[in-house]
């Protein structure tokens, strides 16, 4: 494939980083500590909405394939090496214990490739002494240290509070639809690579929703597993008069819990973690956010699809397993099947 770095005006609308260039920028395939990333002077890229919002991202696909990547493999995994390749990524951190052995093959054949890999660990269990080992590890690799990392951590707080208003605003307030939570929430992954504009763009936003009329609605969903790889899901859900007013994995990358230090914030982060830490999370939302049922989205060839069955037994909320494969529309299938659970739910009171 031969792909160039592409200028800064190519770049999605939200994710425009600070002065991209291949060489200052660390690709990242999940939500990881960005405060270190930042704190050594680099450009946090997150691949996956570098991925999931490039024109043609079913083509992204297709490459990778061409390359040699498995047609039976989640197509993310594709997206993500396709994304590293059209940037001329030199730099990707690779999470190796609290992702995926998917994600753990993919670092392994960009490693083969070429690109500079820097291994990082979410401890089973959410040791904090293991995290902080590896958090002062990556920032020695990166070339920091955590004091500067824990100074970033203070600035990101302040940034990251807009979205949590963000997240308040759509399930107490009603003003923001479940789609712009999401890519409030999911941007937070990278900040954009230029936190300023970020926080700048957080603000307007934050001051212009206030204003709105509320989301009229008869059904409260709550949306639960990674981001969805097909587009016209909250659209769609919107048209049915849905307001998603929960979206669980994209809400973790906020970082939404009040925390001292970055060991305490990334061991309560739940996404690398156990099922049950979900459950936990995802509960007391369905709660507190007054949720009538829950679409579960599932990757196609994605161990987290196992999950479904936690899920549904601790859950006491109608469940909607949704499961795609690659990027596209809702098909007739699952619009039917959308429809129906909606429908059902409206009946439920
Ligand atoms: S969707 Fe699942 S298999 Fe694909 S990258 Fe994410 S965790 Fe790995």
């Amino acid at each position: 494939m031969e792909f160039v770095f592409p200028d800064t005006t190519e770049f999605p609308a939200l994710l425009v980083p600070k002065e991209p260039s291949p060489e200052n920028s660390v690709g990242i395939t999940t939500t990881v500590p960005i405060e270190i990333i930042f704190a050594s002077g680099h450009v946090p890229v997150d691949l996956n909405n570098i991925f999931i919002t490039d024109d043609e991202p079913l083509w992204l696909v297709e490459k990778a394939e061409d390359a040699g990547l498995p047609r039976n493999n989640c197509a993310w995994i594709k997206g993500l090496f396709s994304a590293t390749k059209k940037l001329n990524i030199k730099k990707v951190l690779g999470v190796i214990e609290g992702d995926c052995s998917n994600t753990h093959a993919l670092m392994e054949v960009l490693g083969e490739g070429g690109v500079d890999v820097i291994p990082f660990k979410y401890p089973y269990g959410r040791d904090r002494t293991l995290l902080r080992a590896q958090l002062s590890g990556l920032a020695g690799a990166l070339g920091t240290d955590m004091e500067k990392a824990e100074a970033v951590k203070g600035e990101l707080d302040r940034v990251r509070a807009h979205v949590h208003e963000i997240d308040r605003l759509t399930c107490e307030e009603s003003k923001v639809t479940g789609e712009e939570n999401h890519i409030w929430n999911v941007s937070t992954s990278d900040m954009m690579g230029n936190v300023e504009l970020f926080e700048e763009k957080a603000k307007a936003f934050v001051e212009e929703a206030r204003e709105r009329i509320p989301v009229r609605h008869t059904v409260r969903l709550g949306y639960i597993g990674i981001p969805p790889i097909c587009g016209g899901i909250y659209d769609f859900l919107e048209g049915l008069g849905v307001h998603v007013v929960f979206n669980e994995i994209q809400r973790q990358f906020s970082m939404p819990y009040k925390t001292d230090d970055l060991a305490e914030q990334y061991s309560r982060y739940t996404y690398p973690y156990d099922a049950h830490g979900r459950l936990e999370d995802i509960a007391c939302e369905v709660k507190r956010r007054n949720i009538h049922g829950i679409i579960h989205y599932v990757q196609s060839f994605c161990f987290r699809n196992i999950f479904d069955t936690v899920f549904r037994k601790g859950l006491d909320v109608p469940i909607l397993t949704l499961e795609c494969d690659r990027p596209g529309g809702v098909d007739g299938q699952m619009r039917t099947r959308i429809e129906a659970f909606v429908e059902m739910l409206r009946k439920r009171g």
